[in-house]
Order: structure tokens, then C-alpha cells, then sequence
């Protein structure tokens, strides 16, 4: 290889330690994201069970009053009774105290329902409020972590990113714009080596994407100094120095 498919391989090589360790401070930063999540679905899950609750109060006090105006019904059927003039109204007004019973006891079962439920999710709410304690906890620490990791990273980051405006210097100005234009592309991966999988049948391929190149590309890299781009995934093309 030349001087500039050289200092091309080794802007590679840091490109890749630089990409590495921009990737370690995203993942660590995830971290605290996730915790975050976590924390703000017990937080809606804790508001949505308060309104439930709220909700089914109401329903409750609503059937409270009905009972109350049933219970003044049922007192004027019971002094009815008393006042009855014949065995015939007697009977009459006492049916309608009965079915009236009857389905005052329903709606008392309806409250006591609802009591058990607003119970229920009460201890539900208890629950998750634990949960967010405990959520709050973890978050501060995971926080304090990533803090101190994501300092360290950033220093990790500096110093190879000095490391590559070094080996940038190397590199002539038209080669290191596509190094970096192929590299925004490919996630940094600017350079593919052409691969020789069968010395025999004479067939390379680039090692980024695959493709067949002719024998001539193949030729004029072992030749000369020159950037050569894949014509199908455009990455500069290089081949290794075969070990003597
Ligand atoms: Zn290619």
C-alpha cells in the first residue's frame, strides 16, 4: 500500500475507536432513559387507579342517597300499614313494601361491591407507590453512575479524537472528504478491503458490500497509490499487504 491508502487504513482504525467510544457513552446515557420510563409508567398507572377510585366514589355516595330516599319510602309504606282501611289495601301497600325491600337490598350489595373494589385498589395504589419510591431510588443512583462513567467516556473520547485529527494530517484534503462523506454513510465504515476468496479463479470482491470488481480495479490498487471507490457501495477500496 501507499502513503495515502496507508494513512487511510490507520484514519480507520481510529474512526472505528472513536465510533466505539461514542457508542459506550450512548449505551450508558440509555440507562438512566430506561429508568426513567420505568418510572413515569408507575407514575401514570398510580394517577389513572386514583381516578378509578375517585370515579367509583362517586358512584357510591350516588347510591348512598338512593338508599336513604328508599329508606324514607319504606317509612311511609310502614305507616300506611297502619292506617290501611281493608285487608285488600293492606295487602297491596305491604307488596310494595316488600318489592321495595328488595331492591334496596340490591343496591346495598352494589355499594358493598364497590367498597371491596375501592379497597382493592387502594392496596393496588400502596403498592405502587412503593414502586415509585423504589423507582426514584434506583433512578438517583443509576444517574450518579452514569455521571461518573460518562466523564470518564468523554475523556476516552477527547483523547482519541485527538488521535484522529493527527491521523487526519496524513491524508490528503480530496481523500479525507470522502473518508468522511463514505463514513456518515456506513455508520464509519469508510474502507472496505478488496477480498481474493479464490486465488485461482481470480475474483474480487469488495469487502464492504460484496460485489465483483474487475480485475483491473485489483490491479491498479497492487500498482499505485490511488483512491479507488467501490462503484457499487462507494467505499475506497485497499488491499492488504500480502505477508512476505
Ligand atoms: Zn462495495
Amino acid at each position: 500500500m501507499g502513503t495515502v491508502l496507508d494513512a487511510l487504513v490507520k484514519l480507520q482504525s481510529v474512526e472505528n475507536n472513536l465510533r466505539a467510544a461514542r457508542a459506550k457513552l450512548t449505551r450508558s446515557r440509555r440507562n438512566v432513559i430506561i429508568k426513567e420510563n420505568e418510572l413515569r409508567t408507575f407514575q401514570k398507572s398510580l394517577q389513572a387507579k386514583q381516578e378509578e377510585i375517585q370515579l367509583t366514589k362517586i358512584q357510591a355516595d350516588r347510591l348512598e342517597l338512593e338508599l336513604k330516599s328508599t329508606e324514607q319510602t319504606l317509612t311511609k309504606y310502614r305507616a300506611a300499614l297502619n292506617v290501611a282501611k281493608s285487608n285488600k289495601e293492606y295487602a297491596a301497600i305491604l307488596t310494595e313494601l316488600n318489592t321495595t325491600k328488595a331492591d334496596s337490598s340490591k343496591v346495598e350489595n352494589q355499594v358493598l361491591e364497590l367498597m371491596k373494589n375501592i379497597d382493592a385498589d387502594q392496596a393496588q395504589c400502596d403498592q405502587t407507590k412503593q414502586q415509585i419510591e423504589q423507582a426514584k431510588n434506583d433512578l438517583a443512583e443509576i444517574r450518579k453512575q452514569t455521571e461518573e462513567q460518562a466523564k470518564k467516556y468523554e475523556d476516552e473520547i477527547a483523547q482519541i479524537d485527538h488521535q484522529w485529527q493527527q491521523a487526519a494530517r496524513d491524508v490528503p484534503a480530496a481523500a479525507l472528504e470522502t473518508f468522511k462523506r463514505v463514513a456518515e454513510t456506513y455508520d464509519g465504515e469508510a474502507m472496505a478491503e478488496i477480498e481474493i476468496p479464490d486465488n485461482r479463479s481470480g475474483i474480487y470482491t469488495c469487502g464492504g458490500c460484496f460485489m465483483t470488481l474487475t480485475t483491473e480495479t485489483a490491479n491498479t490498487l497492487m500498482s499505485r497509490d490511488e483512491v479507488l471507490r467501490c462503484p457499487n457501495c462507494t467505499r475506497i477500496l485497499y488491499i492488504k499487504q500480502m505477508e512476505s
